[in-house]
């Protein structure tokens, strides 16, 4: 026998479980409802076959999505919830969990995206490329909320982009930033390509790679066998200490140990990253 839970979520074009009544096949269980709950639960029985009045007292009752989220206050308690070292740690905790495969997949809840409305509190800045393969919320393993993320191609970092990254350091409280390089960077390797084989981009472009052929000449001085991997690692490391003497925001909350830059590399092979600290 189909469960009265069942035929009547399906009836409201909603997932069973995300309707808060406790109604089953079986001798009546322990409810979890509301008394306007049990009220509209009662009424069906009388009203079983009858689609209107059915989806009327449906409309009565709320889905579990839309409980009242916490109050803001108590998500932003804090200006410094987590320390710096504790945010690297989620980080390099969430990377783990997702290259062994073993990723949270569920998407956030309506619950979380209200919560999230009346404010932020992310735990970390994440510089990384625009590539399609690196989204920061998926290889840490991190959901809404979590990551203040500023990707161009090559990870690197405009005015604009260094404005956005004080704005979450000051402002929403996040301390610890993330440079995040990835193997095989098209754009870094544009740039070799740019500063070894004289090789000529258009316009917007050229603008894009310019920022790394810094870095790419630096790495060039080591005579690597793989001048792009050199000069991606070399990249981000170069944003990272650059990072920390642009802005007197960060470079005092450096110094008092509130905040922390360190450099990455995420494999696009393994789904690892690998962290400079
Ligand atoms: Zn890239």
């Amino acid at each position: 026998m189909v469960s009265r839970r069942i035929l009547l979520g399906a009836l409201m074009g909603v997932a069973a479980p995300a309707l808060a009544f406790a109604e089953g096949d079986g001798p009546a269980k322990p409810s979890l409802l509301t008394r306007k709950g049990r009220r509209t639960s009662s009424a069906l029985k009388h009203q079983a076959g009858d689609k209107a009045a059915l989806d009327q007292a449906m409309a009565k009752v709320k889905p579990m999505e839309a409980e009242p989220a916490p109050a803001p206050e108590a998500h932003a308690a804090s200006p410094q919830e987590v320390t710096p070292d504790e945010a690297l740690g989620r980080l390099k905790q969430g990377n783990t969990i997702f290259s062994r495969g073993g990723a949270n997949l569920m998407l956030p809840t309506l619950a979380r995206v209200a919560e999230l409305s009346k404010g932020q509190k992310p735990f970390a800045v994440v510089i990384g490329c625009a590539d399609s393969r690196t989204a920061p919320e998926l290889i840490f393993d991190c959901n809404l909320g979590e990551l203040f993320v500023i990707r161009v191609a090559g990870s690197t970092v405009s005015r604009e982009g260094l404005g956005s990254i004080v704005y979450a350091v000051e402002h929403l409280g996040a301390p610890l930033i993330v440079v995040l390089g990835h193997t095989k960077c098209g754009a870094v390797g544009a740039a070799v390509d740019v500063a070894t084989k004289h090789a000529e981009l258009h316009g917007a472009l050229h603008e894009m790679v310019l920022p790394i052929i810094p870095a790419v000449l630096e790495a060039q001085e080591g005579h690597p066998a793989d001048l792009q991997d050199a000069a991606i690692r070399r990249n981000v490391r170069d944003i990272a200490g650059r990072l920390k003497v642009a802005d007197g925001v960060l470079a005092e909350k450096l110094e008092e140990g509130r905040l922390k830059i360190v450099s990455a590399t995420y494999d696009l092979t393994t789904g690892v990253v690998g962290f400079d600290a």
